[in-house]
């Protein structure tokens, strides 16, 4: 998305929306990375954890983000396992389980929703950033979830807030 707007951080031009704000390339990249990092702090990964990350779209993040000297491995034993998970994973598993009366899954602390705070389209733009392949289905909750996303900005954020406020 090409606008004439400056960043809302710098004064450069702002080319990628992130929720309701438009960034240029580098603060748009630095804050998913922000968003990812914070998003990490609420599980428990020690120094020497051993992770297990299994597509390299995820590696490339968590060695970005993670400060600590942690294991990566692609396959067997691990203290957490990555998960490509996004915010419009969340939120159609949310939907899923609102419709057919599931009890919402509890959270699992050894599983790690890596990219959670953040949609597929918002880490597609990422990825295109840093030239990382990453692929993401979308499926007809997450377009439907887009179109209101695009029309009520926030919407995402806000329906993934009310669930956690509804199962803590
Ligand atoms: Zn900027």
């Amino acid at each position: 998305m090409k606008s004439a707007k400056p960043c809302h951080k710098c004064s450069r031009n702002a080319e990628y929306r992130l929720v309701d704000k438009e960034y240029c390339k580098k603060c748009y990249s630095g804050l998913v990375e922000q968003k990812i990092r914070h998003n990490l702090r609420g599980y428990s990964i020690k120094k020497d954890s051993r992770l297990l990350v299994p597509d390299k779209a995820s590696r490339y993040i968590v060695e970005k983000v993670i400060n600590l000297p942690v294991k990566i491995v692609s396959k067997g034993k691990a203290d957490y396992k990555i998960v490509a998970w996004t915010m419009d994973d969340e939120n159609e598993s949310l939907i899923k389980e609102f419709f057919e009366n599931k009890k919402p899954v509890r959270q699992d602390k050894k599983t790690v929703k890596l990219f959670y705070p953040l949609s597929k389209k918002e880490m597609v733009q990422y990825f295109s950033i840093k030239k990382v392949a990453y692929k993401a289905e979308r499926t007809e909750i997450n377009k439907i979830l887009d179109e209101f996303e695009e029309k009520y900005p926030g919407t995402k954020a806000s329906l993934l807030a009310s669930s956690e406020s509804l199962t803590r």
